[in-house]
């Protein structure tokens, strides 16, 4: 049965709010005043938990919330007192709700399949942020790659949703899939990032072509041998996902595709090496790009680590480009040194995990960019054969966005 616990949500004897806002008047006692709902539908189950401030701020009446934008209205937050707290709530079993009356006067209603969804335990938490906010990435070795590799039909990928929700999981999982047998057109990758959202444009403009030219603005259009490195690391927002579509391949045997999972290097280092990772994790580093492509003349700068983590200490976001490494190293003296015995050290494991295969015409390769480091091998074009490659970026935010709406469209329907 659901049944609310009383005890839990009303703590007796507390002292009057003071007037003045005063950060310290929260007691121990405060953080423990929880509305507890039993799961009538699974026994045994623990109970659901919810603080009751987090239950005000979140009503779902038309004083406190706009159906219309799915999002709470701001009065509330005018002067919020945080000494709110329940008066009374039952739950209505047949219709599934749960209501409360407030101190301050409001009333409030919740259905129990909305709080269900919100329930505070690990496993609700744990299935939410993997189900639904982002898949859980894998992370693979060089060996691992023959594995972990697949490949999707563009045609599938334009005719169908449930082909394009399962190549944009793949990437998010792996960070990698190729997709094959695309027409040796020029606006392949503007479908693709259409069907999915949009392109991202950058500096280097929406689509752009890598080949051979001699005097080239940036180093990927010479023929030379391209060392591992993640595209436009100098940018805060950095592009998301590169897609790169073979358009003519060279004979010669060179222009191999070089790719490694950098957070598999991190873990490795990680693990075996943990003050090199902690130099590479908190040394910022400036990464720049200075020219000029077409009639634009730019100046990039962002200054990063290597390897950047986020508040859980999850990998975010590596950066790695020789090329586009400042000279500018805007560190006290003494990080110097230990900074490259660290990337001295990332850049031989991520040579040692990288796989390699050559792409044909009618590829196209789309990797995670915050993720991987991709490279090449040198090749020798000739004159009736030319290595032509079109490249295109999309961000995370929109392959996110459309991963989340066919889910919530499939499981709808
Ligand atoms: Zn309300």
């Amino acid at each position: 049965m659901f049944q609310a616990d009383p005890q839990l949500s009303r703590v007796p004897g507390r002292r009057q709010p003071k007037p003045e806002l005063d950060l310290k008047t929260a007691s121990k006692q405060d953080h423990l005043r929880m509305v507890i709902v039993m799961d009538h539908q699974s026994p045994g189950k623990l109970d659901m938990q919810f603080p009751d401030i987090w239950l005000r701020d979140n009503c779902r009446c038309g004083e406190c919330f706009l159906p219309q934008t799915m999002s709470r209205l701001p009065q509330l937050w005018n002067n919020l007192d945080t000494s709110v707290r329940v008066q009374q709530h039952s739950v209505d079993l047949d219709q599934e709700i749960l209501y409360i009356t407030w101190s301050d006067g409001h009333a409030s209603q919740y259905p129990l399949a909305w709080l269900r969804e919100r329930d505070f335990s690990l496993a609700n938490r744990t299935r939410y942020l993997s189900d639904f906010y982002r898949p859980e990435p894998r992370h693979w070795s060089g060996t691992d790659f023959e594995h972990i590799r697949r490949e999707f039909q563009y045609r599938d990928l334009l005719a169908s949703d449930e082909a394009l929700l399962e190549w944009l999981d793949h990437l998010a999982v792996y960070g990698v899939a190729l997709i094959k047998q695309a027409p040796l057109e020029f606006d392949v990758l503007r479908r693709l990032c259409n069907r999915v959202g949009f392109m991202r444009r950058t500096t280097y403009g929406d689509e752009f072509s890598v080949r051979a030219q001699p005097g080239a603005s940036n180093y990927a259009y010479l023929a030379a041998p391209l060392p591992l490195h993640t595209d436009m690391p100098y940018f805060e927002y950095k592009p998301g996902v590169t897609l790169l579509h073979t358009l003519e391949q060279s004979d010669s045997p060179g222009g191999v595709n070089l790719l490694t999972d950098a957070y598999h290097v991190a873990d490795l280092m990680r693990e075996r090496y943990p003050e090199q990772f902690r130099v590479l994790c908190q040394t910022s580093v400036d990464w720049a790009d200075i020219g000029r492509d077409g009639e634009l003349e730019f100046h990039n700068i962002w200054r990063a680590p290597v390897i950047n983590l986020d508040a859980e200490g999850r990998y975010v976001r590596i950066n790695h480009s020789i090329p586009q490494r400042d000279s500018h190293f805007t560190v006290p003296l003494e990080q110097v040194r230990p900074w490259y015995e660290a990337m001295a050290l990332f850049v031989r494991l991520a040579h040692e995990e990288a796989c390699s295969f050559k792409t044909t015409p009618g590829d196209v390769l789309t990797f995670n960019n915050l993720r991987l480091v991709h490279g090449r091998t040198g090749y020798d074009d000739t004159d009736r054969n030319v290595r032509h490659i079109v490249g295109a970026f999309i961000d995370w935010d929109i392959v996110y966005s459309r991963l989340r709406v066919l889910r919530n469209s499939k499981s709808n329907s």
